[in-house]
């Protein structure tokens, strides 16, 4: 068993307290509401936090504000290695922040402390980005001209995060944001609140060892309202949301209204193509693994499988076989593959999918349903399922945040491609082959539309080292590795004379 109370304890998070806060600036009113943190894993009431008022969300980004005039100030290199000092707390921390992350979220003990290995990696990444944020020197037209651009922070970056990356996400633009120069006001989903302050426990940490404002890292605990807050305020130079489609269509809205910037990581669709040439064994746990995962609750879970009409029958019966194996239960049992969806609600949206996919015509190979009996009390415990389905089938079109895998046949490449294309959301992309022209074929202009497109490894899960993110109804934006760095920072570009004329551009003369 798990003991959560000595967990929080070792990471400074006091729940309990109604007056709860961490890092000082990030408490709410006291005697305000609370939010009660369930785990999904066994339905215990783990704690309740305090849930930040208006007032205190002004008083939090007063307090940002003040803390980037410091911040913008210290050498890119030196708020490195406040970063990598951040990434070696969480090294010390790993086994307790990946169990908690486990137990609120109700991911495996292996993916919780995956999640806290990201937070480690994207930490030595931008340790490194730190000494690299270069920008390009550009050759004047005029004589005795130099011409350069720079790149400078942004301000208070707002982070809305979804529940089931609890760390991971905002790490990958906490860590960013803050090599850049800006600090940080993170707004987590109200479904893992207490991962959330455990964060900020541990980098509120570091900053007060080297007496640096603790305004750089900022927490706002609550719901949509605060998100809503976030969104609008014209203080946040840029607002970076993880979550579902609808969250993000509000949020850009509310952003554009005034001209902010945002970065949007939304909901995906992802499919898988199993051609004629592909290596089974392979194809296999990349798509049991992919759909089941998580219990389909990632982003880049695998939702749809378009099979070449050849291999159909054999990879649908040894896929059925492989399903037949799963266990599922408690995830911080490592015997288990299948732990819980976060919550029921959660659990009525996988029930009305499966329901929905009946009546448009859905066939179910393997059926899904709700577990109950011993080590199922929380109710959030569902089997995964498959049904066999047509593409065009709105339910297909849409993400059901659920280990429901839809199954579709092909006969010529491009129709799998155009397939795979035609949903809404464009996030994560995998084709199985050996064959170097379909595999050429899908990574070409003309091939998948996704922001993330492989070859023979699945749709699920990615290295930090890569630019994250997705086309069309997923939002377009990218975070973590390449040069997303760039969405963090403002470019200006700047022009020398050291001449002793002036001299216009493209030739104007202004005799005076
Ligand atoms: P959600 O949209 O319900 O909530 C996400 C966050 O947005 C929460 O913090 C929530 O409080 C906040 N929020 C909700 N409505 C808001 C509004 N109108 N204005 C401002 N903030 C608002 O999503 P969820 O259920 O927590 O997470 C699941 C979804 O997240 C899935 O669709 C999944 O695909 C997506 N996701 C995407 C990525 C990615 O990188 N593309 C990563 C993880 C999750």
């Amino acid at each position: 068993t798990t003991d959560i109370a000595a967990i929080l304890g070792r990471l400074a998070v006091a729940p309990i307290n109604p007056a709860w806060s961490t890092g000082n600036i990030s408490g709410p009113s006291e005697g305000g509401p609370l939010i009660a943190c369930f785990s999904p894993v066994d339905g215990a009431h783990i704690a309740a936090v305090g849930e930040a008022s208006a007032a205190d969300y002004h008083a939090v980004v007063a307090k940002a504000t003040e803390a980037f005039a410091t911040w913008r100030e210290v050498p890119a290199p030196r708020r490195g290695e406040i970063v990598r000092q951040f990434g070696e707390a969480l090294r010390r921390h790993k086994d307790d922040l990946g169990a908690l992350v486990s137990y609120e979220m109700g991911k495996s003990l292996q993916e919780g402390l995956g999640e806290v290995q990201e937070m480690i990696d994207i930490c030595d990444f931008a340790t490194g980005l730190s000494r690299q944020l270069y920008g390009l020197t550009i050759a004047s037209e005029r004589p005795g001209h130099r011409m350069y651009e720079q790149w400078h922070p942004l301000g208070v970056v707002g982070i809305i995060s979804a529940f089931n990356f609890p760390v991971a996400v905002w790490s990958w633009n906490a860590a960013i944001a803050w090599v850049c120069g800006n600090v940080c006001v993170w707004k987590p989903s109200e479904k893992t609140p207490l991962s959330a302050a455990a964060c900020q426990a541990i980098i509120a940490g570091v900053l007060a060892r080297h007496g640096l404002p603790e305004g750089i890292s900022c927490l706002v605990q609550g719901g949509r309202a605060l998100g809503e807050l976030l969104a609008g305020d014209p203080r946040i130079a840029l607002v970076s949301a993880t979550g579902s489609t609808r969250m993000g269509k509000a949020v850009a809205a509310a952003v554009a209204a005034r001209l902010g910037k945002s970065i949007l990581e939304l909901g995906g669709n992802n499919a898988m193509i199993i051609t004629a040439h592909a290596d089974l064994d392979i194809a296999l746990p990349a798509a049991v693994f992919g759909a089941v995962g998580t219990a389909g609750q990632r982003c880049t879970s695998t939702r749809r499988l378009i099979i070449h009409a050849s291999v159909y029958d054999a990879f649908k019966a040894r896929l059925v076989r492989a399903y037949g194996q799963l266990r599922i239960g408690n995830p911080l049992d490592e015997a288990n593959h299948v732990g819980p969806l976060i919550d029921r609600a959660a659990v009525g949206s996988y029930l009305a999918a499966i329901a929905a996919c009946e009546e448009q015509g859905g066939h179910f190979l393997v059926k899904g349903e709700v577990l109950s009996g011993e080590g199922y009390a929380s109710g959030c415990y569902v089997r995964p399922c498959i049904a066999e389905v047509s593409p065009d089938m709105p339910i297909v079109q849409a993400e059901t945040f659920a280990p429901i895998l839809y199954l579709m046949k092909y006969e010529i490449l491009d129709e799998a491609i155009r397939i795979q294309n035609e949903v809404p959301q464009g996030l994560s992309s995998a084709i199985m082959t050996l064959n170097l022209r379909e595999a050429e074929r899908f990574l070409s202009a003309g091939g998948s539309d996704c922001g993330i497109a492989n070859v023979n490894i699945g749709t699920s899960g990615a290295e930090i080292g890569g630019a994250f993110g997705g086309e069309k109804e997923t939002g377009g934006g990218r975070e973590s590795g390449s040069d997303a760095w760039k969405a963090y920072m403002r470019r200006q570009t700047n022009t020398i004379n050291y001449s002793d004329k002036l001299p216009l551009a493209q030739g104007i003369k202004f005799n005076l």
